[in-house]
């Protein structure tokens, strides 16, 4: 089961003069900026009430990020959904028919292990699920 929308992920050019443009509209400004080079991407996070604002900024040419903005430009991105075992929802969408980007679950941004869902086994809409790793001491 898939427990609530946990982040909406964005897809920008410039991270600097987006992070100042949510911050506008959002009226709180983000409370991280983390790089996931597995990803080729810099993400920056916003509190929004009980979900969160991911704004995705490509590093390289080849980061998916880059490739979806030459593509679609920027805009929304992904849905993130919090889950409880990501190893169990793998599974039980797997075994539904949606077709996984990621077969095992990867390190992500925001203390997250991850995993997304192909767009087109979900009309069109990438699908990430993520779960809360727990605290390293
Ligand atoms: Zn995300």
């Amino acid at each position: 089961m898939l427990k609530k929308i946990e982040h909406i992920g964005i897809a920008v050019k410039d991270l600097k003069t987006s992070n100042e443009l949510f911050k506008k509209l959002l009226g709180v400004p983000h409370y991280k900026t983390e790089q996931v080079a597995s990803e080729g991407v810099t993400t920056s996070f916003f509190d929004v009430g009980t979900h969160k604002i991911e704004l995705l900024e490509a590093t390289d040419a080849n980061s998916p990020i880059a490739k979806f903005i030459a593509k679609k430009g920027e805009g929304v991105h992904h849905i993130a959904f919090e889950v409880e075992d990501i190893e169990v929802e793998l599974t039980r969408l797997k075994a539904e028919g949606f077709e996984l980007i990621h077969e095992v679950a990867k390190e992500g941004a925001d203390n997250k292990r991850i995993a997304f869902l192909h767009p087109k086994s979900t009309n069109g809409v990438l699908i990430e699920l993520c779960q809360e790793r727990p605290n390293k001491d």
